[in-house]
């Protein structure tokens, strides 16, 4: 039997949270931090001195012997340099364990080894890491020990933003301050604060440790480069949902407990779609830790897969042939006197507050879908969007039937008066409870969906940062409500007013609204018919990031400056080329020194069983032998062909200069030819005797983890 856990007692054991501040802090210096925290009040520099000797006091307690500031540079993953606490020693010899306010405060990471797009030729090298107290430190246990983790924005020396982190506190200033004009138009004055909540759902692949490691392509891209679909794929869905077998489980019970000690929430586990891929999910918080909780999560799911002889693959596409994993950001606005902006109530026909929120997010949404659209594009992504298994590449809302009904009373008749309800659950057994239903149903094709009280946006990538996708939500909203706000706020008769901007919202951007399968081929053609952009790939996405469009939505609520929009087209170009170039290289190492090689010991000895059987016996059949040795040479010559071709194609797209076209010579270029070198190997792969092939099969990595 397994030892008992008190979740109760270790959850939020590692973090520096209210409890410990309140043990640690004198009281005038945790109000002051609290009202930072919770308010977004300025942060008085005087305290930093105490804070940081009671946030050490703690760590050491612990067992800390090092600090780091943890941050989020756009390399999608985190960032962190460690000091220890120990001074110079004195003239005994001795040290002390030391941390100032400074050191807490701020950090000098050389700015000039992440990624800046440009802005470190224009501005400065230095970059400066600043304590976010939004986010609470916390102790990190592993290998190294334990290690006192302060989260951290990362900004140039001139104050453009180098992270995910700086851009994402912006944008719920925006929000905050919007979402406020709204509620005050409808007589709410008891909120101070409207803080983003958001809920990601992490999908996830395990694989076994020793078979990754038998796998260039899943070391240097993290996803398969090769492989032949295996005879069973998910087509039994017998995966999803299904029992969770016990290595799996093992891992996913210390997966919680890691979390659980870094107040991260994990809360939902199960079995995806795909063999071996499963999912995590935590209860919802605000975005800004929603964002850091995400990024542990990640560490932990691949820090403990270690520990059980696994290698987790956080990548979207690992394994062609079979679902990929992405990240449901689940979004909703919620004031500190506890309105949730999402929730329409029983009889959203009435709720007239709840209609304007739904226009404006209808206009938000319609008029900025490139941007969205943009900010779930990464280079695995690219696999997933628009390749029937993922949303669509094209951007709309699902809003089910009740809503869509409300909005068709409202767009006919100019009223709305009533609303459809869900009635009762009949299943025909008299001893099942009797439930009511949801007055809609789901619609799992639709990549941004309204589920009851926030919308659901599913179009994000496994490995990638949910900070993008929520700075871009959090700032199209904003637009639209202060657009509202503006107008209606000078409105003399503001019933009639806002009921007249509702209709308008409603029916000028009702194209967004597909209740259909968005996986369908008619919807592609609905979609062009309604002008709706269909965005195909990440090297087409990005242009969105810099249209004036963008930077005027960006500079009017101060998220972006058009130099910082401009520097983060410039990183993406740069890691869309940066990362096909290494599939490339990489598949031209394997093709080359591992499945040539082998194809080729596999023809020898076919050729060599081929002459001893006609040398014993001149008359045997040898047909099937020679049959099989010229279908290999043939795929043999074929490989060889395209592994010239790719080889060349590399070289040419990485000799281009400018980062955009850069870019598109990998993506037009090498992908194609990299698909060209797949084909025959994977061909090869189902004739030649599975001793000779060099790497685990599809089949050995997904089904017998
Ligand atoms: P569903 O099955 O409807 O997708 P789940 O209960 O599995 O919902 O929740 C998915 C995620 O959405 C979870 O992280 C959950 O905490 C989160 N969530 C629930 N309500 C909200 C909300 N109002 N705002 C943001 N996220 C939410
Ligand atoms: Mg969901």
């Amino acid at each position: 039997m397994s030892e008992v856990i008190n979740v109760a007692e270790i959850f939020g054991k590692n973090v520096f949270n209210e409890t410990v501040m309140r043990e640690y802090l004198p009281k005038g210096v945790f109000k002051k931090l609290k009202k930072t925290m919770e308010d977004g009040a300025d942060l008085d520099p005087s305290i930093a001195d105490v804070v940081a000797h009671a946030m050490k006091d703690w760590a050491i307690k612990r067992g800390a012997t090092h600090y780091t500031h943890w941050f989020q540079p756009l390399t999608g993953v985190t960032a962190e340099k460690h000091d220890s606490f120990i001074s110079a020693p004195n003239a005994e010899g001795k040290v002390i364990m030391e941390f100032s306010g400074k050191e807490l405060i701020k950090g000098e990471p050389d700015a000039s080894s992440f990624p800046s797009g440009g802005l470190r030729a224009t501005f400065e090298a230095r970059g400066y890491t600043m304590w976010d107290c939004t986010s609470p430190a916390f102790l990190r246990e592993d290998a190294l020990g334990v290690t006192l983790c302060i989260p951290t924005a990362f900004c140039s020396y001139t104050g453009e933003a180098l992270d995910q982190k700086t851009p994402l506190l912006r944008s719920m200033q925006a929000i905050d301050a919007q979402s406020l004009r709204i509620l005050r138009l409808f007589g709410n004055t008891t909120a101070h604060r409207v803080v983003p909540s958001v809920g990601p759902e992490q999908e996830y692949f395990l694989v076994d440790r020793a078979k990754y490691l038998q796998r260039k392509d899943l070391i240097y891209a993290g996803r398969t480069l090769f492989g032949a679909m295996p005879p069973k794929g998910q087509e039994l869905e017998d995966h999803y949902f299904g029992a969770i077998r016990e290595r799996i489980g093992g891992y996913m019970k210390e997966v919680n407990q890691e979390l659980w000690k870094l107040g991260v929430t994990a809360k939902t586990q199960h079995n995806e779609v795909a063999p071996a891929q499963h999912e995590l999910a935590p209860i919802y918080d605000q975005v800004n830790l929603a964002v850091d909780h995400n990024q542990m999560v990640m560490e932990t799911l691949k820090k403990v897969a270690g520990r059980h002889g696994m290698t987790c693959l956080l990548h979207e596409k690992p394994f062609a042939g079979v679902n990929g994993s992405g990240k449901h950001n689940n979004w909703s606005l919620i004031s500190d006197d506890g309105i949730n902006l999402m929730n329409p109530g029983e009889t959203p026909h009435e709720n007239v507050q709840f209609l304007l929120v739904l226009g404006c997010v209808m206009k938000a949404i319609d008029t900025h879908a490139d941007l969205l659209r943009e900010s779930a594009s990464d280079v695995g992504n690219d696999h997933r969007l628009g390749a029937n298994e993922a949303p669509p590449a094209i951007i709309s809302i699902f809003l089910g039937e009740q809503l869509e009904d409300v909005i068709d009373q409202l767009c006919s008749t100019g009223e709305a008066t009533h609303s459809k309800k869900g009635g009762k659950l009949m299943t025909g057994i008299a001893t099942l409870p009797e439930l009511d239903k949801d007055a809609t149903d789901r619609n799992r094709t639709s990549p941004f969906a309204f589920t009851g009280n926030k919308f659901e946006f599913r179009m994000v990538g496994s490995s990638d940062s949910i900070a993008p996708p929520n700075v871009v939500l959090n700032t199209i909203v904003a637009e639209a409500f202060k657009e509202a706000a503006d107008e209606l706020e000078k409105a003399e008769d503001f019933p009639s007013a806002v009921h007249d901007m509702i209709k308008r919202l409603l029916s000028e951007h009702k194209r967004i609204i597909f209740n259909g399968n968005g996986y369908s081929d008619a919807w592609v053609e609905e979609a062009e018919k309604r002008g709706l952009p269909n965005i195909r790939s990440m090297v087409d996405a990005i242009p969105a990031l810099t249209t004036e469009k963008a930077v005027k939505l960006y500079e009017t609520f101060g998220v972006f400056t058009r130099a910082e929009l401009e520097s983060r087209a410039e990183v993406e170009y740069e890691a869309y080329a940066k990362a096909i170039n290494i599939e490339a290289r990489t598949m031209m190492d394997m093709a080359g020194k591992q499945i040539i090689p082998a194809v080729i010991k596999y023809t020898t000895q076919l050729a060599n069983s081929l002459t001893s059987v006609k040398a014993a016996c001149p008359e045997a059949d040898v047909s099937v032998q020679s049959e099989l040795l010229i279908e290999t040479s043939d795929l043999l010559s074929d490989m060889k062909v395209a592994l010239a071709a790719l080889e060349q194609l590399t070289v040419e797209s990485a000799s281009v200069e400018d980062a955009q076209a850069r870019a598109h010579a990998y993506h037009d270029k090498v992908v194609p030819a990299m698909a060209a070198l797949r084909t025959p190997a994977d061909q090869l792969e189902m004739i030649v005797d599975k001793e000779l092939w060099p790497f685990p099969s599809y089949g050995d990595l997904i089904f017998e983890v």
